[in-house]
């Protein structure tokens, strides 16, 4: 529903009015379709800039993919969520002021390899003494992880896929199904072929520097952002759907339609049309940043010509315990099998007092059952301290990976005047979040530079 009142004054007189109504209020606006962390940053950016900010969210509440829901005291994110240090998202919360506090997890685990578990290779220790390698491995892994972590972040690599790159760099069958695991691990793509060498190996570098898992949850990052956004004067209208952006060559302004109803994503998120939809209010506008999936903004926008875009999926199953039968065992990764498993609250604020909030994934998506094996082994009798549970099927980790070169994501600046993008689909700059932060500073530093 379009609330009135929290658009800027000029709006509130006759929406209608305003499409053709004062140029230079229009000039000034800017409106930003799609409330996640994206969208937000972007805002606060532009609002900080002097720009009138007018940010929609179809949803009741903002956050997109990174919301956490508090269920009985526990926090779940959507699927396990773990913040890259050193990363871009790093560097533009921290232009934003936005504090990132939570636990950096220990580099130690389990390697499940068919029927053995091992030390997971992850640090020289632990790369010299498991007993997932054989001497001779031992010594190829440890050059090329010596190698990765020396790389200088560049340009390196940015025409060849990460299974060309192991193809053409590691000769051991194990030490490479181990380094496709990390790969795996630092980016959730179980695609190699389609994601680009340099991107790949950037991401695994940062993963080595350490990641976060934030206190809370990433509800508090968003929390801030929205904070920031209010406190910099960005006008939230949420529970509006934006259903078109009318343009000729040029931004021309946005039709907002009705009311989203949901449930919840226990039951899978799905939106209901509302009558009336299909009319929409009209809102002028001269710039839109557009900071949703990239099925929406085709929608939005009308015929674009983007690259395909392969989107980064994941099955999850997340638990919330009132105690965890084995302490000792907080994280495994699948050697030849996609599969993650991690004790989020070992190392972060997330439950009450002696509880537990473990995530057990598969990249790429797959069924609940092969989670709960795995979870029946690192946890045993966990079904009877069960406090909440929840399977997602198929979640977008990203919405598009980064391809190998000459191919690219889609620019934050689009061939429409007025029209920019924002996402983790957008920009040639980081994966996951640090991507959709990344394009959100861009978009608002080229729309800020058209003064
Ligand atoms: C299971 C899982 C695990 C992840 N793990 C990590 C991780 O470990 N590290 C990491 O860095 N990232 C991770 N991510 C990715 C991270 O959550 C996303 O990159 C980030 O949240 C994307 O933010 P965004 O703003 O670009 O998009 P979104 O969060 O998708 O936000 C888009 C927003 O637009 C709104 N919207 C859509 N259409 C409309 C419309 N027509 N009108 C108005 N509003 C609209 C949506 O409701 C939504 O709020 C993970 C994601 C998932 C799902």
């Amino acid at each position: 529903m379009l609330i009135r009142e929290n658009l800027p004054r000029f709006y509130q007189k006759s929406p209608e009015r305003n499409a053709i109504g004062s140029r230079l209020n229009l000039a000034k606006n800017v409106i930003i379709v799609g409330g996640g962390i994206a969208g937000l940053a972007a805002s606060i950016y532009l609002a900080r800039g002097g720009r009138t900010v007018t940010l929609f969210e179809k949803r009741r509440y903002l956050g997109g993919r990174a919301v956490t829901h508090l269920r009985h005291g526990y926090r779940f994110n959507l699927g396990p969520h773990a913040f890259y240090r050193g990363g871009e998202g790093s560097k533009v919360l921290a232009e934003l002021g936005v504090p990132v506090r939570g636990g950096r997890p220990r580099a130690i685990g389990i390697a499940l390899y068919g029927q053995e578990r091992r030390n997971l290779p992850v640090n020289i220790w632990s790369l010299l003494t498991t007993r997932l390698f054989t001497a001779a491995d031992k010594l190829e892994a440890l050059k090329l992880f010596i190698r990765i972590r020396r790389m200088k972040k560049s340009m390196q690599f940015t025409e060849i896929s990460a299974r060309e790159w192991l193809d053409s760099n590691v000769t051991r069958p194990r030490v490479r199904e181990t380094l496709t695991a990390i790969f795996r691990l630092a980016t959730y793509c179980n695609d190699l072929e389609k994601l680009q060498a340099g991107a790949a190996l950037n991401h695994v570098r940062l993963a080595m520097r350490g990641v976060i898992y934030i206190d809370e949850g990433w509800q508090k990052i968003v929390d801030a952002l929205h904070s920031s956004a209010v406190t910099a004067g960005v006008n939230f209208v949420t529970s509006s759907r934006v259903i078109r952006v009318n343009h000729d060559g040029a931004v021309r302004g946005i039709e907002i339609g009705g009311l989203e109803f949901e449930v919840t994503p226990e039951t899978q998120t799905y939106l209901m049309p509302q009558p009336g939809d299909d009319k929409g209010t009209r809102l002028g506008a001269e710039t839109v940043l557009l900071a949703v999936e990239p099925s929406t903004a085709r929608e939005l926008i009308g015929e674009v010509s983007w690259p395909p875009m392969t989107p980064v999926l994941l099955s999850t199953l997340d638990v919330a315990l009132s105690k965890l039968p084995d302490p000792k065992k907080t994280f495994a990764v699948g050697i030849d099998r996609p599969l993650y498993y991690s004790v989020h609250s070992r190392w972060a604020q997330l439950t009450p007092k002696g509880g537990a909030l473990i995530h057990v994934s598969r990249y790429g998506g797959g069924d609940q059952a092969e989670l709960e094996t795995l979870l029946d082994e690192m946890q045993p009798g966990w079904r009877d301290s069960v406090v909440h549970c929840r399977f997602l099927p198929s979640m977008v980790v990203s919405n598009a990976l980064m391809p190998p070169a000459p191919a690219t994501r889609p620019s934050p600046i689009t061939p429409i005047r007025g029209l920019y993008l924002a996402g983790d689909w957008v920009g040639d700059t980081g994966l996951l979040s640090d991507a959709a932060l990344a394009s959100a500073r861009s978009a608002a530093k080229a729309i800020l530079a058209e003064g």
